[in-house]
């Protein structure tokens, strides 16, 4: 990793100024990355013609290279195309807060509109669900047991009434129970038909709602940004809720909502539990959809990786051959900055063999040796002959740290190998600089 590192860096360092020539390649890397994140291709041409106008002729903070210059500003940049906030829900200034809920079939409505008034209820309101999918009587059996789960009343009239009649019902019901939100769950197509867009018109004009949101999966895709014209030209929506995030999907759907119709996400999908909803964060968003982590904090995180003084320590503790598990932690702990770091580095052209998969790896290893390390005592961290010798010790830190006692004792084979493989180095290597120790 280090030599990469430095390799990469060595090779963009001595431009000041974002040129139109230097980022043509790590715009084409961008450009695919949005791609892969399912973002569609009107919206990613778009973004990357504006970042591009905007990046040219943008100074180089000292120390950063242009590359990741340019990382930060697509990343600021997506975040502002995403509202650059958390958007809160709106809430009616009197009577009962009226959510509508609409979209495609199967992409998370009657689950949400459960979760949301968990989420709600959380916040003191008191919630009610109106069953306004009356095609399939499964459909109203769901949500009925949905509601019993977050324990929230479900407004029913079977499947004979019409949904706008329905709705309206139900919230003339919820105001003579003084509820404070309605959430009215709908009937989705498998495809954008005319007869859900008049119907969910028609429920919308009797509810007068505070919110429409449109529920939109985040495996949608490509497709996704038509699907919000489409239903934001023909109901109008004031929002977005993006589920199913917990799947594999990075999330391109995102961009593409705010983008086309210029309403914000609300809030995600993360899992089928009934807690699994939380506030959109743009943000966090940005940095799946480009797939490089955080890259936001990146310029820091370098400064922090190269800290001189840390170096001179571990230094001198390998000269003197007393590397202990102290300084496994601290080189564990490198290395992991360095594992997000490289996420960044993959998108400089030449640079992407290290695959997401890879660092993932990495990250893992470096999860379970920290754990057990952690688990030690100070003593036994400085002196690990005291692990090396007692199997009770292993055994404990084992248990501590829920691992086998074959990994402990891998991880402190692996110390004294180190050592080892240390002083020979050292013999090698006159004073000057630090062998990279990764691997
Ligand atoms: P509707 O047709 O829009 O009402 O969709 P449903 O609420 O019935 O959900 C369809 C399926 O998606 C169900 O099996 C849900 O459990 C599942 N689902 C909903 N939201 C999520 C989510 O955020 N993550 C995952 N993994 N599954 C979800
Ligand atoms: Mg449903």
């Amino acid at each position: 990793l280090t030599s990469g590192l430095e390799s990469a860096w060595s090779k963009l360092k001595g431009e000041e100024v974002l040129s139109k020539e230097n980022i043509v390649e790590p715009m084409r890397d961008i450009r695919r990355a949005l791609l892969e994140a399912d973002v569609s291709l009107p919206v990613v041409r778009r973004f990357v013609q504006s970042v591009s106008d905007q990046a040219v002729g943008v100074g180089v903070t000292r120390g950063v290279t242009p590359d990741q210059q340019l990382v930060k500003i697509v990343n600021d940049e997506l975040v502002k195309l995403m509202g650059g906030e958390v958007s809160e829900l709106t809430f009616a200034k009197s009577g009962p807060t009226v959510i509508l809920l609409a979209g495609l079939q199967g992409v998370g409505k009657t689950t949400v509109c459960a979760k949301l008034a968990k989420y709600l209820k959380k916040q003191g309101k008191s919630c009610m669900l109106v069953a306004g999918d009356v095609y399939r009587p499964a459909a109203i059996d769901q949500l009925v047991i949905l509601g019993k789960q977050v324990d929230v009343p479900v407004y029913t009239e079977g499947t004979e009434v019409k949904p706008s009649e329905i709705a309206s019902n139900g919230l003339q019901e919820a105001r003579k129970k003084n509820i404070d939100v309605v959430i009215v769950d709908t009937a989705g197509r498998l495809q954008i038909d005319k007869a859900m867009m008049d119907e969910l018109k028609e429920v919308k004009r009797v509810l007068n709602p505070t919110e429409v949101l449109l529920v939109v999966d985040a495996m949608t895709g490509q497709e996704a940004a038509a699907l919000v014209t489409t239903f934001n030209l023909e109901i109008g929506i004031t929002g977005a809720i993006l589920t199913k995030l917990d799947g594999d999907s990075r999330g391109g759907a995102a961009l593409s909502v705010k983008e086309v119709s210029g309403k914000p996400i609300k809030l995600v999908g993360r899992g089928e539990r009934m807690e699994d909803l939380e506030p959109f964060y743009p943000d966090r968003m940005a940095g799946r959809i480009l797939g490089m982590g955080d890259v936001l904090s990146f310029v820091e995180k370098a400064e922090e990786v190269m800290r001189q003084e840390d170096a001179e320590d571990l230094q001198k503790k390998i000269m003197s051959a007393k590397f202990d598990f102290n300084d496994m932690l601290k080189q564990t702990q490198t290395v992991a900055r360095m594992g997000s770091m490289s996420r960044v580095i993959g998108m400089i052209p030449g640079m992407s063999k290290i695959t997401p998969a890879q660092i993932r790896e990495a990250e893992k290893s470096l999860k379970i040796m920290e754990g057990m390390i952690e688990a030690m005592t100070p003593e036994e961290r400085e002196k690990p002959e005291l692990l090396a010798e007692s199997p009770q010790r292993r055994k404990r830190v084992a248990k501590d740290s829920g691992k086998t006692e074959q990994q402990v004792s891998q991880l402190v084979a692996q110390l004294f190998q180190m050592r080892v493989r240390m002083k020979n180095l050292m013999g090698v290597v006159e004073g000057g600089s630090i062998p990279s120790l990764s691997n």
